[in-house]
């Protein structure tokens, strides 16, 4: 097997990573609106999906050096009523249709169609729904992860809420989408980046 440290730039940057070569049990995990994709209220079609400026590269460079990158979203609008789940499916493929147009994929991606609690609590009784940690813990138990390696990444307190009580390494706030209103919550997330390719600088310049 090649060894991590001759591989070359250029492979970094492909993405070309064999699976013996995966960072074991580490992965990314992503909010989706404000993070990957424009936020405009709730996305109801494919046609509305905008990528943000500098997402796939900043997705090859943390796969390249064998991260995993797992979608974790809250889509209270399923729940709400206003989307069902053919229509979140369709979104969901023209978002990883958009990302392979760009040399980028995601290995997994669990959305949570929970309303908010009866209560007005941000969690839903299932434990699913951020800042709820259960679609973490699916994808830890799934892809065989150690979310004590993971990092994670939103652009709300509740993406970093869930990442700290999962246990994440680093929970990241983005000021892309409403992270810039967050920014003042210091105790709810572990280091404010500009957006996605920042955040991507900043984990592979921590290192394994
Ligand atoms: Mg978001």
């Amino acid at each position: 097997m090649q060894r991590r440290d001759d591989r070359s730039p250029r492979a970094l940057r492909a993405g070309s990573v064999s699976e013996a070569e995966r960072i074991e049990g580490a992965a990314v995990f992503l909010d989706r609106d404000g993070t990957l994709i424009a936020d405009r209220g709730p996305l109801l079609s494919p046609a509305a999906l905008e990528l943000l400026p500098g997402v796939p590269d900043a997705l090859r460079r943390l796969a390249g050096v064998g991260y995993r990158l797992i979608v974790v979203t809250n889509q209270s609008a399923v729940g709400r009523g206003l989307l069902d789940l053919a229509g979140l499916e369709r979104i969901h493929t023209a978002l990883r249709d958009a990302l392979a147009a760009e040399g980028a994929a995601i290995d997994g991606l669990y959305f949570c169609p929970d309303a908010p609690g009866p209560l007005g609590e941000p969690e839903s009784p299932t434990g699913r729904r951020k800042p709820g940690t259960g679609m973490l813990v699916e994808a830890a138990r799934d892809h065989a992860l150690d979310l004590g390696r993971c990092f994670m990444i939103g652009d709300q307190a509740r993406d970093t809420r869930a990442g700290q009580r999962a246990g994440c390494r680093a929970s990241i706030l983005l000021r892309t989408g409403q992270g810039e209103s967050f920014a003042g919550c210091t105790n709810d997330f572990d280091l404010v980046c500009d957006d996605l390719p920042a955040a991507a600088d900043w984990i592979l310049a921590a290192g394994r």
